[in-house]
C-alpha cells in the first residue's frame, strides 16, 4: 500500500478538479458534482471521494471517470482507482489512520446504494446480452424462487453494473417492501475487515444485517479472490440467503470456474443457479446504446446518422470510454456550435483529430487461425477437428476450440458451429458447457485455458 498521506491526496484532488473545470462548460455540473466533492480516504490505491448526490456519483464514476484517472496519473506514479461514496456510506469506510468509523454494532446498512438512472427501460437489449436480460426479468417476476444465484459475467463496460442496478431499481419499484442491497465486492470486503478489526459482535451484526435483505446484489466479485476471511463471511451470508429464498445476483469479469483464488465449494455455489455471459455488443446495438445515452443528456444537439457511424469506430471493448468521448464531444459542441445545430461526422472527425484520438484497430478474429493453433498445441490434425469424426480425443479438442472461441472471442454459438462442419448451435452450447465443467476438475486444462485467455 502506498503511504501517501491524505493531505497530499487532498491537494492533488483539488488540482485535478481545477483542471477538469476547464473542460466543463456546464457550470452547474461542476458546482454540483465536482466543487462539493472531497477526498474522504485513501487506501489500497483507491481514493474514496465523498460526493453529495447519487447524480454526482454517477457523473464522476461514469462520465468523467477516465478523465479523472488520467489527471490523477499526472501526479501519482501508480495506478489509482477512484470510488465515490455518499455521506451515508461513510460509516463503512475506514479512515486512513486505521480508526474505524463504525461506532455501534447495531449500525444499519440499509441504503440500497443503487443509482436510479440505471433502469431496465434504458437498457438496450440485443443478441449480446439477451440471455442476461431475460434472466433478470424472470428474477423480477419470481424473486428468490428462480436462478439463485444469478451469476452474470463479461468484460468491463459491457453493462453488468447497469443491468444489476436496473434489477435492483425494478424490485424496489415493484415490491416496495423488499429490502434491496447493492454493493461492490471491494467495499463489502472493507466492511468485513472493519467489523472484524472491531472485534466483539460487529461481524455478527454485519451478517445479521445482510441476512435481512431480500435481494443482495454483489458487483465485481473477482475482487474477493484470495480474501479468505471475507469469503468465509460471504459464504455464510450467501448460504443463509439462499436457504431463505432470498435472491442473490453476482457479477464478475470471469466465469466462476476461471476465478482463481476462491475455494472450490464457493465456485460450485456460484454455479448452482444460472450463469450467463454478456458479450460485446454488435454494431446495431452499439448504435442504439449511443442514441439512448445521447437522448438521456440534456443537450440541444442531434447527432446525425453519419456522426453515429463515425462514433462507433471508436468503440474499443469498453463502452464507458466511448460514452465519455461522446460527452466530451457534446461539451465541445456547446462551445463551438449554435444551439440546435446538428453534429455531423465531420464535426466528430475534427474533434478526434484535434484530440489525437485514434480509432482502435478492428479486432478481426480469425477463428481458423485460432483453431489451427489449438490443434497444433494438441498435436492433432485440424481437418479431423473441424470434421465429423467422433473419436473422443479429437472431439475433446473440438470442444476446447469451441469453448475458447466463445469465452475469449465472444463469438455467438451459431457462428462457431459454422467452423465445425455446420454443427448446430445447441451442439456448441453443450460443448462449452462440458468444458466449463471439465475445467473444474482438470487443473492442467484450467491452466492451459487461462494461458490462452490471457494471450492476445
Ligand atoms: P460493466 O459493469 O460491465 O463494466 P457498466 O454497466 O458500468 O459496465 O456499463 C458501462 C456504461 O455503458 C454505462 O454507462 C452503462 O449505462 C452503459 N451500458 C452498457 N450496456 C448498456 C446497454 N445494454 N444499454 C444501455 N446502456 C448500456
Ligand atoms: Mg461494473
Amino acid at each position: 500500500m502506498n503511504k501517501i498521506e491524505i493531505n497530499k491526496i487532498n491537494l492533488i484532488w483539488e488540482k485535478v478538479i481545477k483542471e477538469i473545470e476547464s473542460h466543463i462548460i456546464n457550470t452547474k455540473i461542476y458546482e454540483d458534482c465536482f466543487k462539493t466533492s472531497k477526498v474522504y480516504d485513501f487506501n489500497n490505491n483507491t481514493i474514496y471521494v465523498l460526493v453529495k448526490t447519487i447524480f454526482a456519483k454517477s457523473v464522476l464514476m461514469n462520465d468523467y471517470h477516465d478523465i479523472i484517472v488520467n489527471e490523477l496519473k499526472k501526479y501519482l506514479s501508480f495506478d489509482v482507482k477512484i470510488n465515490c461514496i455518499l455521506n451515508e456510506e461513510k460509516k463503512i469506510i475506514k479512515i486512513s489512520e486505521g480508526e474505524s468509523l463504525v461506532s455501534t454494532p447495531s449500525i444499519n446498512y440499509n441504503e440500497t446504494s443503487l443509482i436510479d438512472t440505471f433502469t431496465l427501460d434504458n437498457f438496450v437489449v440485443g443478441d449480446f446480452n439477451r440471455d442476461a436480460y431475460t434472466a433478470v426479468c424472470a428474477v423480477v417476476d419470481k424473486i428468490g424462487k428462480i436462478y439463485n444465484p444469478l451469476f452474470i459475467y463479461g468484460g468491463t463496460g459491457l453493462g453488468k453494473t447497469h443491468l444489476m442496478m436496473a434489477l435492483g431499481n425494478q424490485i424496489v419499484k415493484k415490491y416496495p417492501d423488499k429490502k434491496v442491497k447493492y454493493i461492490e465486492s471491494d467495499l463489502f470486503a472493507r466492511q468485513v475487515f472493519n467489523s472484524l478489526s472491531k472485534g466483539g459482535n460487529f461481524i455478527e451484526s454485519l451478517k445479521d444485517e445482510y441476512n435481512t435483505y431480500d435481494l443482495f446484489l454483489i458487483d465485481d466479485i473477482q475482487y474477493l479472490v484470495n480474501k479468505e476471511k471475507t469469503n468465509e463471511i460471504f459464504f455464510s451470508i450467501f448460504n443463509n440467503l439462499v436457504r431463505n429464498n432470498k435472491q442473490i445476483v453476482i457479477t464478475s469479469d470471469k466465469s466462476p470456474e476461471l476465478l482463481d483464488g476462491f475455494e472450490q465449494r464457493m465456485i460450485s455455489r456460484f454455479n448452482s443457479g444460472l450463469t450467463l455471459k454478456i458479450i460485446k455488443p454488435d454494431e446495431e446495438s452499439l448504435k442504439k446504446i449511443i442514441l439512448q445515452k445521447i437522448g438521456q443528456q440534456d443537450v440541444d444537439y442531434v447527432f446525425d446518422d453519419e456522426a453515429i457511424n463515425e462514433l462507433v469506430k471508436y468503440y474499443n471493448d469498453d463502452l464507458r470510454m466511448l460514452l465519455g468521448m461522446i460527452n466530451r464531444i457534446n461539451f465541445h459542441a456547446i462551445q463551438s456550435l449554435p444551439p440546435n445545430a446538428i453534429i455531423t461526422a465531420e464535426f466528430v472527425k475534427k474533434y478526434v483529430a484535434n484530440q489525437n484520438i485514434i480509432a482502435p484497430k478492428l479486432n478481426v478474429i480469425n477463428p481458423k487461425a485460432i483453431i489451427n493453433s489449438i490443434c497444433k498445441w494438441y498435436g492433432v490434425k485440424e481437418e479431423f477437428v473441424v470434421g465429423k469424426t467422433r473419436i473422443q480425443e479429437i472431439s475433446n479438442v473440438r470442444h476446447i476450440c469451441m469453448y475458447i472461441l466463445r469465452e475469449k472471442y465472444n463469438m455467438c454459438f451459431k457462428e462457431i458451429g459454422t467452423y465445425f462442419s455446420n454443427r448446430d448451435h445447441t451442439t456448441v452450447m453443450s460443448a462449452v458447457e462440458k468444458i466449463t465443467k471439465q475445467i473444474d476438475k482438470d487443473d492442467d486444462l484450467k491452466k492451459y485455458i487461462n494461458e490462452i485467455l490471457l494471450k492476445n
